[in-house]
């Protein structure tokens, strides 16, 4: 399958930014410069905004996304949400294993499994964000790292299920930082990530899972990285908090 047969996906990451309110204005700022999107779009915004930004993205093509779900279905976890929670209120998607998460809330591979079990139990698509730290670029084991990441998210999920499921290869130190892989670098890693799903589910599977990249896309870098052949889309975090930042790398996915 062809790169262009993909759906390209490009999705923002709010991380802990916007109340309801300003979540209300940024989706509607962003909704009409979007609507002619020939990718899918997406605003994955703290639980809090979920709500607000659902019903600000009613009549638009925007699609809204969690940050992170819990893998048991209820019970004594203080301050966390299931990912059945966000199916209710009609939540489409949900963020899981985004290098924070592993960095700061001790997120490993184990629980970003159990977390992806849950959230395709509830109905969710999964964006599954794996990726290194610049230590580990260093040392060249980039590429054993990053497969045995998608290897250990991946146990126990079927090949019908692999549907619900988007791959983010994030470097870690490319998040946040202005450091932006080249398009090479994440190319290369994206396709290694292709190459193992098509190890564990077959190549017709694997061509056509959407893999994007992540790491300071921005609207001037977005046009080289999403020409790679494996990049498929993108996990935007700082631009996607600006509308036309944010709008002009849909564009650049729509080609
Ligand atoms: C992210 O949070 O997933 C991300 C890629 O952030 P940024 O675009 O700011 O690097």
């Amino acid at each position: 399958m062809d790169k262009n047969l993909r759906k390209a996906v490009i999705a923002g990451n709010w991380k802990m930014n916007k109340n309801p309110k300003e979540t209300v204005e940024l989706i509607q700022a962003i909704a009409p410069l979007v609507k002619e999107a020939d990718c899918d779009v997406i605003a994955c915004t703290p639980y809090i905004d979920l709500t607000a930004a659902l019903e600000a993205a009613k009549g638009t093509n925007i699609k809204i996304g969690a940050e992170n779900c819990h893998w048991e279905k209820s019970g004594a976890y203080t301050g966390e949400i299931s990912a059945d929670m966000l199916a209710a209120i009609g939540i489409e998607y949900v963020i899981i294993g985004h290098s924070e998460r592993r960095t700061y809330f001790g997120e490993t591979d184990e629980t970003v499994q159990k977390r992806v079990r849950a959230a395709l139990d509830a109905g969710l698509t999964v964006i599954l964000c794996v990726g290194e730290y610049l230590e580990q670029r260093e040392q060249g084991i980039t590429d054993e790292l990053v497969r045995l990441q998608t290897k250990i998210a991946l146990g126990g999920v079927s090949a019908d299920e692999l549907k619900r499921i988007i791959i983010a290869y994030e470097p870690v130190w490319a998040i946040g930082t202005g450091k932006t892989a080249t398009a090479e670098q994440a190319n290369e890693v994206c396709a290694v990530i292709r190459q193992v799903v098509g190890e564990l589910y077959g190549a017709d599977n694997a061509n056509a899972l959407t893999i994007q990249y992540g790491g300071s896309m921005n609207a001037a870098n977005a046009d080289e990285l999403l020409a790679k052949p494996d990049v498929d889309g993108g996990l935007i975090g700082g631009a996607s908090l600006k509308a036309e930042d944010f709008a002009a790398i849909v564009k650049a996915a729509s080609k």
